[in-house]
């Protein structure tokens, strides 16, 4: 027996965002890679501080590139990945023309060249790249890594910088639902709260996309975990594109007992018929009971009791 629900895929449809995301990636990339480059040099120490710029540079820019191609209305994963990868290469590059300028200019070197001069003379940026790399630039608790090893730290740096861009590219759209015929994403209309089971049959049923079955779970509250969490999508144009996604959330309480939210996808996004659809939203209308004092803590182990 088929069921309502069908899993929901993009389209493929570039549109506007094969020009749009391009033009703005370069954008982008140039201003992180400039803001990358000068913290670098002008960062009082290195060690912690270099990993943390370079986190923000390689994932701030994948993750910018990601908006753009949402708000341009991509529904292609592969062509953001494609772009990802081609910005993630600019942006090695021009992060290396500006980090090599300014290092030489405040060395007092490089009075009369350029920066738009070095960025055309590939030649002489792996010239000084060698020749920053035999002596080293910055110096970690009286050690100064050069050579060898200092080109294994600016391989890894490069991977992260690609293998990050590459793959954040697509992440503003990979949870979403795009309505084809109202050219619009459909947004969050809410999300409401469900019993956990443990029951594998049940929730092989849920991925597969059996919703009818969720009506046998009890409405959950929100501060008892874990529980399943329903987020309802819909086209705020036609209101007939609708969908859902189910996510299993828990509580997770760290070494110094402090509890963070923790929410893993159980099923992707599904596409559900209008009437379904409406059936599901009541399923959230239910009430959910009030948490009593004692179950309200969350889990109750070792160790926190001083909470
Ligand atoms: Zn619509």
């Amino acid at each position: 027996m088929s069921h309502a629900a069908t899993a929901y895929k993009h389209s493929g449809a570039i549109g506007p965002a094969g020009f749009i995301v391009p033009v703005f990636g370069i954008i982008i990339t140039i201003l992180f890679s400039y803001a990358y480059a000068y913290a670098s040099v002008y960062s009082p120490i290195g060690g912690v501080i270099t990993v943390i710029l370079l986190i923000v540079f390689a994932v701030g820019t994948g993750f910018f590139l990601s908006v753009v191609g949402y708000a341009a209305k991509c529904r292609n994963a592969w062509f953001m990945h494609a772009m990802g990868f081609l910005t993630s290469i600019f942006a090695l590059y021009t992060s290396w023309v500006v980090f090599v300028f300014v290092l030489m200019r405040q060395n007092g070197d490089f009075e009369q060249v350029g920066i738009q001069e070095l960025f055309f003379a590939p030649d002489s940026l792996w010239e000084l790249m060698q020749s920053i790399n035999s002596t080293g630039w910055y110096s970690i608790r009286d050690a100064t890594p050069s050579g060898t090893f200092l080109w294994i730290i600016w391989g890894i740096e490069a991977l992260v910088i690609i293998v990050a861009i590459t793959y954040l590219a697509s992440a503003s759209l990979d949870s979403a639902i795009f309505c084809e015929d109202c050219s619009q994403w459909s947004k969050t209309l809410s999300s409401f709260h469900l019993a956990p089971t443990d029951d594998i049959s049940f929730l092989e049923k849920l991925m597969a996309g059996e919703t009818e079955i969720l009506a046998e779970l009890d409405a959950n509250h929100e501060t008892l975990f874990p529980r399943i969490t329903v987020d309802l999508y819909s086209c705020g144009g036609c209101t007939e594109t609708n969908g859902y996604k189910l996510r299993v959330v828990t509580l997770e309480v760290d070494k110094d007992g402090k509890t963070n939210e923790d929410s893993e996808d159980l099923t992707g996004l599904f596409l559900l018929p209008s009437n379904h659809f409406k059936k599901l939203k009541e399923l959230g209308d239910r009430p959910a009971p009030e948490p009593d004092a004692e179950s309200e803590v969350g889990p109750e182990d070792e160790g926190d009791a001083g909470m």
